[in-house]
């Protein structure tokens, strides 16, 4: 900053107050042609230099953010990786193990390298979908057709989880111009976090209407909400809300990112509020076709 007052503002401010003496006691018009000329050579440097000082700005930005965004990608690829080296080894050892030793070190084995698996596929999606080449097959969809696809795949963690959901998807609702798969794994990702993060109430509900030409579906649960400061957050890529309620939950704050860009793919939005009576609620909004 000092640098710019020192060799940009004080030359500049020596040759505005030159151009104004100039103006001001001017003997002939070779006089005003030179004031005016000092004063627009001024504002052209000026603006330059504004210019390259948001330029140098959000080049730092850029490159800050790269750096976070590498160095959370290593720290959540280490825990996972940790574990298989520890299960590994446990395998490798002399000693021998029961049969259920053995089951559970290959089950966590499993368990593991299918998380670094689905992290890595969210990665590489949402590296295509920030290059802007992830390719979408949009054509006319029911939205029960949508609904129906997340719900087959959200059945055997509901059932798993004991958790009650009510469905509320009326059958006229107009179609809309979607992507079926990247639309419906949008959705079913709602649905994960609302059981992640819904509390003991174990209850979830799914509605769809029809709103100002938009088709609005939405996930609610019985969770503790989400702090109103954090509704923009927990869209950034690796955001998590730090608590002890999430640090419980596994994750890579990399879902919500992912369905924000899907969203936004279809010309629709995505919102959060938390319920009156407790528990958060996303919806999307998507144009009817
Ligand atoms: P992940 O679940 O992998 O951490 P997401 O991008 O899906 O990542 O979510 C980001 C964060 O938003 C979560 O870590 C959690 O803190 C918060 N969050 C998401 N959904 C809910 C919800 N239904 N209730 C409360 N908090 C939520």
């Amino acid at each position: 900053m000092w640098l710019a007052s020192t060799f940009v503002l004080l030359p500049l401010l020596a040759l505005v107050v030159v151009g104004i003496l100039v103006l001001v006691f001017q003997r002939a018009t070779v006089d005003i042609t030179f004031g005016v000329l000092i004063l627009a050579f001024c504002v052209a440097v000026l603006v330059g230099a504004i210019w390259l000082v948001f330029s140098l700005k959000r080049a730092a930005d850029l490159s800050q953010l790269q750096l976070d965004f590498l160095s959370k990608v290593s720290h959540e690829f280490k825990t996972p990786l940790t574990s298989i080296r520890l299960f590994t080894q446990t395998l490798l050892e002399p000693r021998p193990l029961t049969d259920e030793q053995r089951q559970q070190c290959l089950q966590m084995l499993d368990q593991e390298s299918e998380r670094l698996n689905v992290m890595i596929g969210r990665l590489l999606d949402l590296g295509r979908m920030e290059a802007g080449s992830m390719v979408y097959h949009r054509q006319p969809e029911p939205v029960d057709a949508v609904v129906d696809s997340a719900l087959r795949a959200f059945e055997p963690i509901r059932l798993q989880e004991h958790v009650t959901l009510a469905t509320d998807v009326p059958r006229d609702l107009p179609p809309i111009l979607a992507d079926r798969t990247m639309l419906s794994q949008a959705l079913l990702n709602l649905l994960q976090n609302a059981v992640k993060y819904g509390g003991d109430a174990r209850r979830i509900d799914l509605r769809c209407r029809v709103d100002d030409g938009e088709v609005e579906m939405s996930v609610a649960d019985r969770g503790p909400g989400i702090p109103r400061r954090e509704h923009r957050r927990i869209f950034e890529r690796f955001y998590r809300i730090d608590d002890r309620l999430d640090r419980k939950q596994e994750g890579s704050g990399l879902g919500l990112a992912i369905v924000r860009h899907v969203v936004q793919a279809h010309g629709g939005s995505i919102l959060v509020r938390n319920r009156p009576d407790g528990g958060a609620e996303f919806w999307i909004r998507v144009p009817a076709a």
